[in-house]
């Protein structure tokens, strides 16, 4: 169920299915799935089921769920066994790269990652 600017959004829809997507983890607050276009050998996207624009409207009211999300990304690296370290990235914005309109948070590991970033 769609309400609003969530109609078209991408990740709303993978998140009900709409648009397939290759699963990791789901929970009752949010869906992990494989990026389309893997930036490292792991690359994984944890999204909340709740749509929000992005860390620009995460008030304080969000930050159960936010710490939630980084949970569920600090298990997923567990799983993946990313004992050598791993990223965490939420870009944020035009100028942060945000390319999708629906908070999530980049999982990267399994290479050795550079910084700075672009
Ligand atoms: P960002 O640039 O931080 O907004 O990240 C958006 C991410 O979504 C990019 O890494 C894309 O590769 C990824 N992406 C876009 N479309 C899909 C899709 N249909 N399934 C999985 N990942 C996607
Ligand atoms: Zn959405």
């Amino acid at each position: 169920m769609y309400t609003g600017l969530a109609m078209s959004c991408l990740f709303c829809k993978i998140v009900d299915g709409t648009i397939s997507s290759t699963a990791v983890y789901q929970d009752e607050l949010c869906y992990a799935f494989a990026d389309l276009h893997p930036q490292a050998p792991v690359h994984i996207l944890i999204v909340p089921r709740e749509h929000i624009d992005s860390m620009m409207e995460a008030d304080q009211s969000k930050g159960a769920l936010l710490g939630h999300l980084l949970w569920v990304a600090a298990e997923i690296a567990r799983a993946k066994q990313l004992g050598k370290g791993y990223r965490i990235v939420i870009n944020t914005g035009p100028d942060g790269g945000q390319t999708v309109d629906h908070l999530h948070l980049h999982l990267l590991g399994g290479r050795p990652l550079t910084w700075p970033p672009g």
